[in-house]
């Protein structure tokens, strides 16, 4: 579906105004891209609830104690600075057809570019005070960085890539601890080959990971979770349960997915509003959907760009594709690594120099 933008609207400033919320990965990839190209006829200006934006493939790695903070996050001042944009730390509250409202007051736009990513899903029952949840990164650090060498047993909820990799991780830091990986499925990583479940299985054996496989979580309370059938010790209980849309989305007159998520078209347009632009796991491509996975929104950052770039030309957008495949690496601790892509497996300490590469090369990109 393609549509084309109206005029910009005038904003009482010279120039039009495009506003970035949210530092996501494609919104970063797509602002580097413009840099370089340079002669965007636009004022530009970032929100962000953070001062620094996080790399999340780099997440376990920190767990496991083979990064410092740093080395996953991108500081965003100095961005700012560099790529002449207006940077405002504040947190989105919602949005009209002519202004983001924000903690620090509205930012009015002439083109609105979402890229805010998810909040965690929950399990139902769950006391959100009792578990750390996914994300918002900031949330997962604070609440984790205190209790990572001192907690005797960790519980992680969901078995998904990022909730067994977190658990190797754990497992990897802590021998000493009891890490428990629960599921209400019926397998581990579903989403992976066959061939790469085995051999992650493998690793968390090795590991002394207890899996619980259609396991359905009741509640937590004194570094107990508890499931149907059993209680399992966590003195700290960590949720890798998938993503929901934040609150601020209900906040908007932006059309909406029957996920809860933004409505977005193939060309990146809220399907309501034209001038806005979705990006990430914030949106939903209605007609041609993708997982909820950075790597999607990576490779959404360039075809960003060329949208911004036709928008601020008075264009009609274009259809974006986005590749449909994409290589899934996991790290299963002590710097070794089990990949996949199309079916193939591989497996070894080069997969993980690999993901080690491609991991800090992201984030080093944007602290040159
Ligand atoms: C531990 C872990 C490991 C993962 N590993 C991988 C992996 O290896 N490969 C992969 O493809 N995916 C991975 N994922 C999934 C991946 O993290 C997300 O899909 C990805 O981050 C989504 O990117 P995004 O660009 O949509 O937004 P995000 O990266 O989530 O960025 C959103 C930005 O918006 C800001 N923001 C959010 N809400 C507000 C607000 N209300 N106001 C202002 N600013 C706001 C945030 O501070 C953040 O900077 C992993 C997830 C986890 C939890």
């Amino acid at each position: 579906m393609t549509k084309p933008f109206p005029q910009p609207r005038n904003t009482g400033q010279v120039r039009p105004h495009i506003v970035f919320a949210g530092a996501g990965h494609a919104g970063l990839i797509a602002l580097a891209a413009l840099h370089q190209a340079g002669s965007l006829d636009a004022d530009i200006t970032l929100v962000s609830a953070g001062e620094q934006a996080h790399y999340s493939g780099m997440v376990p790695g920190w767990i496991e104690g083979l990064y410092a903070q740093h080395d996953m996050t991108i500081p965003l001042a100095p961005l700012a600075a560099r790529w002449g944009l207006s940077l405002k730390v504040a947190t989105i509250e919602g949005a009209d057809d002519i202004a983001l409202r924000t903690s620090a007051g509205p930012v009015p736009y002439d083109l609105l570019v979402i890229n805010t990513g998810a909040d965690a899903a929950l399990p139902t029952p769950l006391d959100p005070a009792t578990v750390i949840p996914a994300k918002p990164f900031s949330k997962l650090i604070a609440g984790l960085s205190p209790r990572l060498d001192t907690a005797a047993s960790f519980a992680v909820i969901g078995g998904g890539v990022a909730g067994v990799e977190v658990a190797l991780s754990l497992a990897t830091r802590r021998p000493d601890a009891s890490v428990t990986l629960v599921e209400r499925g019926g397998a581990m990583a579903p989403s992976l080959p066959a061939g790469a479940r085995t051999r992650i299985g493998q690793h968390m054996r090795r590991r002394s990971i207890t899996p619980l496989t259609r396991a359905t979580v009741t509640g937590v309370s004194d570094g107990t979770l508890h499931l149907e059938d059993r209680h399992v010790p966590a003195d700290v209980c960590l949720a890798f349960t998938g993503a929901a849309p934040q609150a601020w989305l209900a906040q908007t007159p932006f059309a909406r997915h029957n996920d809860g998520f933004f409505a977005a078209s193939n060309s990146l347009q809220s399907l309501s509003h034209p001038n806005v632009l979705i990006a990430g796991d914030a949106g939903t491509r209605v007609d041609d959907p993708r997982p909820k996975a950075g790597v999607f929104s990576v490779r959404t950052g360039p075809l960003l760009a060329k949208a911004i770039r036709r928008w601020s030309a008075n264009e009609p957008l274009q259809n974006a594709p986005l590749q449909r495949n994409s290589l899934i690496l996991v790290s299963t601790g002590e710097r070794s690594a089990v990949g996949t892509r199309n079916g193939v497996v591989i497996e070894g300490r080069w997969v993980w120099r690999w993901k080690n590469h491609l991991d800090r090369a992201f984030v080093d990109q944007f602290k040159a």
